[in-house]
């Protein structure tokens, strides 16, 4: 998922529309707007689709005015349809109020639960609700301090946007998983989840927040409030692995750059001897480069992506995935015939894909086949809302480096180590890698809810 916000800027909406696009990668099941125009009037509008069929039909000029917070979501098994999809606006007589979330918490369902004992009623499943209905639970006068109290009982990898008529609010988790940055724009300001946002908007990159931190923009300015006295910084590796633009900077390092290190790095622990390097279309593409560089062994462009064909990692259904890789990947017959190739890929969740792609390059004719993959073997579920899928699901969870590789097809197959991984970052000292440890940085609870009482 993505998150967006423009504050103090003509025709919010129609910009922050431009800059959503930037975010598409991070959800494709739906997206949103919510805006408020000069009379202090909200206004809403989401749909499932990509952002080009929600908003097909000029709706975008039906959300007037000067500040606006947008997102897209990615498809969720259990968080699926209309309803989940953001901004959520609540009605309240002190005034509506929109919120638009990026991650996940890991005690949703402790929140849902001590909410429901006082009354609440909810009409989705998102943790915008949650945090919604904690914020407007505290009585304070002070809304800051009701988004403090809010926060500090939640706990996971989270980042929300909250719009209200005269100010937003962005807060990012106090682990600093979930990304989230500040632009420039005009006399104006910026919020996204990513910096690759900014560009189409003409805004500027200021700095990323902090983890823990509320910024809150009005026409006073940036303000900044810490909502936890404990932080930490560790940053999902995943982003930097897969999720995120090449041409994002985040926490002080571009994603492109630590994929080519990362690539590097794979090389040095897992040589091969082959004739072509060949990267797995898109976000494979900097590792193989890395990997391409480092070894000496020429890269060459041996798969093809079909455009306007969904990210496969994102679809819902493992039935439309598996659909999906064939429609979105070509070999190249003349580069890949008669090749021995190294075949780099940033990751694998279930392998399916992986042994298609296999098969595929045999088929156009290559004779070897080594898959290096520039991350470590995923073996744990994510519980921040990158979404894994269940732990029997994931290829590495139950099976050996050799068993992995049998599974796949390849003729050998080398991971990337956790201690590479953390040191291709050059922002974050030590990120969030629990899908491929276990190591797990915040708490984790009890999500049966037979086990309540
Ligand atoms: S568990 Fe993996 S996917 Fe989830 S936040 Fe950590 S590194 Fe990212």
């Amino acid at each position: 998922m993505g998150v967006l916000a423009v504050y103090g800027v003509q025709n919010a909406s129609a910009l922050l529309y431009y800059g959503l696009h930037n975010l598409q990668h991070r959800g494709q099941e739906g997206g949103g707007i919510a805006s408020f125009d000069e009379d202090g009037k909200s206004h809403r509008f989401r749909g499932l689709g990509l952002l080009n069929e929600v908003f097909a039909n000029g709706e975008i000029d039906h959300l007037p005015g000067r500040l606006a917070i947008g997102c897209v979501k990615y498809a969720n098994a259990s968080r699926g349809g209309l309803d989940n999809v953001g901004p959520v606006l609540f009605r309240h007589r002190t005034g509506d109020f929109a919120v638009a979330s990026d991650g996940n918490l890991v005690n949703s369902r402790q929140i849902a639960d001590y909410l429901e004992k006082r009354g609440t009623i909810f009409q989705t499943d998102t943790d915008s609700e949650l945090l919604a209905h904690l914020i407007k639970k505290n009585a304070n006068e002070d809304r800051i301090v009701n988004i403090i109290k809010a926060l500090n009982m939640m706990e996971g990898g989270f980042s929300f946007v909250i719009l209200t008529k005269k100010r937003i609010y962005a807060c990012r988790d106090k682990y600093g998983i979930k990304p989230l940055c500040i632009g420039r724009l005009g006399d104006g300001y910026v919020v996204s989840s990513e910096s690759c946002a900014f560009g189409i908007m003409g805004a500027e990159f200021l700095r990323d927040v902090r983890p823990g931190e509320i910024v809150c923009l009005d026409d006073k300015g940036i303000r900044s409030n810490l909502y936890s006295k404990f932080f930490r910084h560790r940053m999902c590796a995943m982003e930097y692995i897969y999720f995120a633009r090449p041409d994002s900077d985040i926490d002080g390092c571009n994603v492109h750059a630590y994929r080519e290190e990362a690539g590097r790095r794979l090389y040095r622990e897992c040589p091969v001897e082959a004739d072509i390097v060949v990267g797995v279309p898109e976000s494979s593409l900097s590792a193989a480069m890395g990997y391409s560089a480092e070894s000496g062994i020429p890269y060459e462009m041996g798969l093809i992506k079909h455009k306007y064909v969904g990210r496969t990692f994102i679809q819902p259904l493992q039935s439309m995935r598996e659909h999906g890789v064939k429609m979105k990947l070509s070999p190249v017959y003349s580069i890949v015939r008669g090749k021995r190739i190294v075949l780099v890929d940033d990751s694998i969740v279930r392998g399916t894909t992986s042994l298609k792609i296999v098969r595929m390059l045999r088929e156009a004719g290559a004779t070897e086949v080594h898959v290096r993959i520039a991350s470590p073997m995923m073996k744990y579920t994510c519980h921040y809302g990158v979404d894994t899928s269940t732990p029997e699901e994931l290829l590495c969870s139950h099976r050996t480096l050799e068993e992995a590789c049998a599974a796949i097809g390849a003729d050998s197959l080398g991971y990337l180590s956790p201690e590479s991984t953390r040191d291709s970052c050059f922002g974050c000292a030590d990120p969030c890698q629990a899908c491929f440890t276990g190591e797990y940085p915040t708490l984790l609870y009890d999500d049966d809810p037979t086990n309540n009482d």
